[in-house]
């Protein structure tokens, strides 16, 4: 199955059913998962490269039904956007890692915290880093400690808001990250009005670059225009030593990836920063 080297199982195949019976299921539930916190976020940690520690983790919905199991973020954050829960979600993913965020600084960690958000909520303008102003005041966490992700096909369209979005976002001192690059089919342009900080290299340039030959040209092409652009990057989907060993050759600063670890809930991410000697 496509799904099988994911950590989470697939349910509510539409085939199973009538599509329409199944969103109906669907958003009455998910309006239960959210008042009843069934949404938990699991943590991906990203590995420097150079500095050879965990900098920090990428907070990744989890649907933990209490029937069905744990649902996959692939299967209801697209339901979610279309029953526009998506910002409800993010916010409540948001809302989570900030918080969590706090738990490694008292544990004297200094780290970076990621949270995906989506292309909708940034079409609203300013309104986006408003909230969270409001959340890092809440928590008492510095700005360096949050990061955004936002996937390349939201900058396709560059709009006057999502700029002014990313703009506000950026300053309060959140920093921005290009998610899924060189999937958006998208021209380079974009990047010469955006400021962001971090390009993530989509797993799909990732998956064979042992062995493809222009998986490898494009990635050395992305790290060296990141690099004069005074971008960092972050591989992501990396799951074997050699495909590390490439990307720190190749001067890649960041991986992400189950050869590190998968996502896992807070409670593992101590060990993991044990593990890594990150104190
Ligand atoms: P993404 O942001 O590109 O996240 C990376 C996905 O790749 C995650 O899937 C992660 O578990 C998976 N992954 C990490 N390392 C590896 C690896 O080595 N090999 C392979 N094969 N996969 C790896 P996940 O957690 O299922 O999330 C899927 C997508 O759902 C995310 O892609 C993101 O676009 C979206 N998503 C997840 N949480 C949220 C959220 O809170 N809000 C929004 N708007 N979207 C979210
Ligand atoms: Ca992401
Ligand atoms: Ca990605
Ligand atoms: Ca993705």
């Amino acid at each position: 199955a496509k799904d099988s080297g994911k950590d989470c199982i697939v349910f509510y195949q539409p085939e199973m059913s009538d599509l329409a019976t199944v969103r109906l299921t669907y958003e009455s539930d998910l309006r239960r998962a959210l008042r009843e916190r069934q949404l938990q976020a699991y943590y991906q940690p990203k590995f420097d490269l150079s500095q050879q520690k965990i900098v920090g983790f990428e907070a990744l919905a989890r649907w933990i039904h209490p029937e069905k199991g744990m649902i996959s973020p692939g299967v209801f954050i697209p339901l979610a956007e279309e029953l526009n829960m998506i910002d409800q979600i993010d916010a409540a993913i948001m809302a989570q890692a900030v918080k969590d965020a706090m738990s490694w600084r008292q544990a004297g960690y200094d780290l970076v915290v990621s949270v995906n958000v989506s292309g909708r909520e940034l079409e609203r303008g300013d309104e986006l880093a408003q909230r969270v102003e409001v959340l890092l005041e809440q928590y008492a966490l510095p700005p360096q400690n949050l990061q955004i992700e936002i996937t390349e096909s939201v900058l396709m369209e560059l709009t006057e808001r999502v700029q002014q979005a990313l703009n506000a976002l950026r300053g309060l001192g959140v920093s921005v990250a290009i998610d899924d690059f060189g999937t958006g089919y998208s021209s380079l342009s974009y990047l010469k009005n955006l400021s962001v900080d971090v390009i993530k290299i989509d797993q799909s340039f990732v998956r064979e670059i042992t062995r493809v030959r222009e998986d490898q040209v494009i990635v050395r092409a992305v790290i060296a225009m990141a690099e004069s652009m005074g971008l960092s990057v972050l591989a992501e989907g990396v799951e074997a030593e050699e495909q590390c060993r490439f990307l720190r050759k190749e001067g890649c600063h960041q991986i992400q990836g189950y050869w590190i670890s998968r996502p896992t809930p807070l409670e593992e991410t101590f060990p993991l920063l044990r593990e890594y000697d990150n104190l």
